[in-house]
């Protein structure tokens, strides 16, 4: 690893009606403060703030996003760390998308600005809200600020697998094209797998689950990114928290003839009302486990569904990866339910995945194989740490 000790980063993960923050040492990962402010532009807010040994919380309405970098400071002052003496080297935002422009990380500028603010039509929750945290950020912190974008790491995927069927022509003029998401922790826990098990990422072939309320898996080989599930938006792939991930298109029409539904309500519907929540009501997995266990069928249903899409996108990633090192699962529950992974990775001996059950569902926080010493293919859980990733890239860029 190449980078130099240097002062904390600030990462600012800003969303319609949230901004997460933490402060992390990007060459130790030490975090000295983490927090959340919720509920921006309602009547009502919440502001927690942690510097791991304490955390405060209260309740107070946050205008805007200016109001919320306000809030930030003043919890810094009030519970510390003192953040005009830790000497912030650079504030990292995350920006969900870079769409064609953006396959790197970036010091932000008016242009940059501007660049972001033209991709909004692509992410119209999500890049905004982004801008208007920048924005904030950038009046308040002068330090370098970085964009770090979530569609980064798959900027290079092979034009096969980037390429929707549609008119070439209509595809290029409106930029449509699968992008991805979640790349900054695909690269991470495939880059940090590579190194748990002693390999050079160059010769690594890795399949990586991103299990949390939004989900995605991508195909890694030497480092690079091949294949993705998300696409021009992050609601295709994998079955999630409240998105249905993949559908046959035609449903849209459809449900336009026959429910009678406008465009931006099937929108909804597929992002809000979808996945798991839409198919058994409840879309945490810890409540999911409890009803299986009760014996309750639309649970077990939903479950066996999103298994399913799982287990069909291993097989064609391994596939398309042409030989598979290992399989990872990150975020809350790739990282946590024991029967997700196990469901997942089942009865595949033959393919060389052969899962041990007491690592499997073994406590840990750490990066750790859960397959049998003997499977071919080595199945491991490695936590995703984005904040960490963001701080790393922007302290590169500027340190
Ligand atoms: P994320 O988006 O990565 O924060 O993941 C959120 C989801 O992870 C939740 O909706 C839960 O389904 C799942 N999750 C989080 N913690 C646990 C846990 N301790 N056990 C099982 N599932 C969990």
């Amino acid at each position: 690893m190449s980078w130099t000790a240097a002062g904390p980063v600030l990462v600012i993960n800003s969303g319609s009606s949230s901004l997460k923050y933490q402060l992390v040492v990007p060459d130790t990962a030490e975090v000295l403060a983490s927090g959340l402010i919720e509920q921006i532009g309602e009547s009502s807010g919440r502001i927690s703030h942690s510097t791991g040994e304490q955390s405060w919380t209260r309740e107070d309405p946050v205008a805007d996003h200016g109001a919320a970098l306000t809030l930030l400071r003043e919890q810094f002052a009030a519970h510390g760390p003192d953040l005009d003496g830790v000497g912030i080297t650079a504030v990292g935002h995350r920006v969900v998308h870079g769409g064609s422009r953006f396959s790197d990380p970036v010091v932000i500028d008016d242009d940059v600005l501007v660049e972001i603010e033209k991709l909004s039509p692509l992410a119209p929750l999500h890049n905004p809200a982004a801008l208007a945290g920048i924005r904030a950020a950038r009046e308040r912190f002068a330090v370098p600020h970085v964009a770090v974008f979530d569609t980064a790491f798959f900027a290079g995927l092979p034009a096969a697998a980037s390429t929707y069927a549609i008119p070439a022509e209509l595809a290029a003029e409106h930029a449509i094209k699968k992008y991805g998401f979640h790349g900054t922790s695909h690269e991470f826990v495939s880059r940090r797998a590579a190194e748990v098990l002693g390999r050079s990422t160059e010769d690594f072939r890795v399949i990586v689950f991103h299990l949390g309320n939004g989900a995605s898996v991508s195909a890694v080989r030497g480092g690079a990114a091949i294949e993705t599930s998300m696409g021009l938006t992050p609601l295709q792939g994998l079955v999630m928290g409240t998105r249905s991930g993949d559908i046959d298109p035609s449903i849209y029409p459809y449900l336009h003839d026959a429910a009678g539904l406008s465009i931006p309500e099937i929108d909804t519907l597929l992002n809000k009302r979808s996945g798991l929540k839409g198919l058994c009501g409840d879309n945490d997995f810890r409540v999911l486990d409890r009803r299986i266990a009760d014996g309750d069928e639309a649970a077990e249903r939903a479950f066996a569904v999103y298994v399913h899409r799982l287990r069909t996108y291993l097989g064609a990633y391994a596939f398309a990866l042409g030989r598979l090192d290992a399989v990872v699962f990150t975020a809350g529950v790739g990282e946590n339910n024991a029967r997700v992974r196990a469901a997942a990775t089942a009865d595949l001996e033959h393919f060389g995945l052969v899962l041990d059950e007491a690592r499997n569902t073994e406590r840990s926080r750490s990066a750790r194989v859960v397959s049998a010493t003997d499977s071919p293919v080595t199945i491991m859980v490695v936590p995703t740490d984005e904040e960490l990733a963001i701080a790393r890239k922007a302290e590169q860029l500027v340190g």
